[in-house]
C-alpha cells in the first residue's frame, strides 16, 4: 500500500499528495497537487481536508519548499479546508474562481431548506431531511472567506514562474468549480468534475440561477474538446488517468440516462420520481444527507427535463 505521505512524481515538476480523508466520508483521499515553479517555490493546488492528520500529511510532502500560493479547484472541505491553516503558517495566497467566492455566502449560509412538502416527502421522513439540510455542509466556509486573497476569471494564467497553468471555468459540481490546463505538459487538473470511476453529485455549492445538470454537461463538453488524445487527467480524488474524452461522454450519458429515467415518470413527486431510480446502495438505504441529496439531485434533473422541452 502506498504511503499516503509521500508525494508522488506525475510529471516533471508536479506532484501528488493523497490527504487522508476523515472516516465516514466514503472516499479514502483527496489528491493535493504540488506544483514547483522555476524559482523553486511550490503552488498547492487543493490542500485537503481541515483535520490534523490531512495537515500532517501535506506538511509532510511540503518539506521547507516555501509555498507562494494556493489555488482551490472548488470550495468543498475535503479540498479547501486545509487552505486556511496552510495559509497561516505559510503566508501563501489563496486564490478560487470568482463564481465560487461569489457563491460563498450561500454555502456558509447552508443550503435554503428545501420545499420537502412540495417534493411530495412523507410528514416521518421530513424531520431526518430537515436535519440534514441543518447541518452546515461545509463548516470551512466562513474560515476560507477570511483567508481567500483573490479570484480567478475563465482562460487566465496562474502566475506560476516557468509554467503556464490556465483557468478553465466549469460549474457543475459546484457553480464556480474550476479545472486547470497545462497545455505545454499534456495536464488537466480536474477537481470533482471528473473523476475516473465516481460520478460526482451536482449543484452541491449553494443554490444557482442556472441549472446545475445543464451547466455540467456543458462543463463536461469543454474539457473533452481539450483532450486532443493525449491529455493526462489528475483528479481530486482517486488516479490520474487517460481517455479523458472517453469519460466525458460517459458522465455524459449517465445524466442523461437519469435525466430520461426521471422524463418517464413526469406526473409525480419529486419523492415518488426519486424512489423509481437506482441509487447505489438503494433507495430504501438512503437517510438523511444521502436522502437529501439524492433528493436534490432528482429536482436538478426534472428541471432539466422541463427546461429542455
Ligand atoms: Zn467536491
Amino acid at each position: 500500500m502506498t504511503s499516503t505521505r509521500a508525494a508522488e512524481p506525475i510529471a516533471p515538476g508536479v506532484r501528488r499528495v493523497r490527504v487522508p480523508m476523515p472516516p465516514g466520508t466514503g472516499l479514502p483521499f483527496s489528491n493535493a497537487y504540488l506544483i514547483e515553479d522555476a524559482d523553486g517555490a511550490v503552488h498547492v493546488i487543493d490542500p485537503g481536508s481541515p483535520t490534523a492528520e490531512a495537515r500532517e500529511a501535506l506538511r509532510a510532502a511540503l518539506g521547507a519548499a516555501p509555498v507562494a500560493s494556493m489555488v482551490l479547484t472548488h470550495l468543498h472541505a475535503d479540498h479547501s479546508g486545509g487552505a486556511a491553516a496552510l495559509a497561516h503558517d505559510t503566508g501563501a495566497s489563496v486564490l478560487v474562481h470568482e463564481r465560487e467566492r461569489a457563491a460563498l455566502g450561500l454555502i456558509a449560509a447552508g443550503f435554503p431548506a428545501p420545499d420537502l412538502e412540495a417534493w411530495g416527502v412523507p410528514a416521518e421522513r421530513r424531520p431526518e431531511l430537515l436535519a440534514a439540510a441543518a447541518i452546515p455542509t461545509e463548516p470551512a466556509a466562513e474560515l476560507v472567506d477570511a483567508v481567500i486573497t483573490g479570484v480567478l476569471a475563465d482562460g487566465q494564467l496562474l502566475d506560476i514562474p516557468g509554467r503556464r497553468l490556465r483557468v478553465v471555468g466549469t460549474p457543475g459540481h459546484t457553480d464556480g468549480h474550476l479545472c486547470l490546463h497545462d497545455e505545454e505538459a499534456g495536464l488537466l487538473l480536474t477537481g470533482d468534475h471528473v473523476l475516473p470511476t465516481v460520478n460526482s453529485g451536482l449543484g452541491l455549492g449553494g443554490p444557482t440561477a442556472t441549472n446545475p445538470v445543464a451547466d455540467y454537461l456543458a462543463s463536461l463538453d469543454r474539457v473533452a474538446q481539450l483532450d486532443r488524445g493525449d491529455l493526462r487527467a489528475l483528479p481530486g480524488h482517486e488516479d490520474p488517468f487517460g481517455g479523458l474524452r472517453e469519460r466525458c461522454a460517459e458522465l455524459a450519458a449517465h445524466q442523461l440516462r437519469r435525466a430520461e429515467e426521471v422524463a418517464a415518470h413526469p406526473a409525480g413527486t419529486v419523492w415518488e420520481a426519486a424512489g423509481t431510480l437506482t441509487w447505489t446502495g438503494g433507495w430504501d438505504g438512503l437517510a438523511g444527507f444521502t436522502l437529501l441529496s439524492a433528493l436534490r439531485q432528482t429536482a436538478q434533473h426534472r428541471e432539466f427535463v422541463a427546461r429542455r422541452v
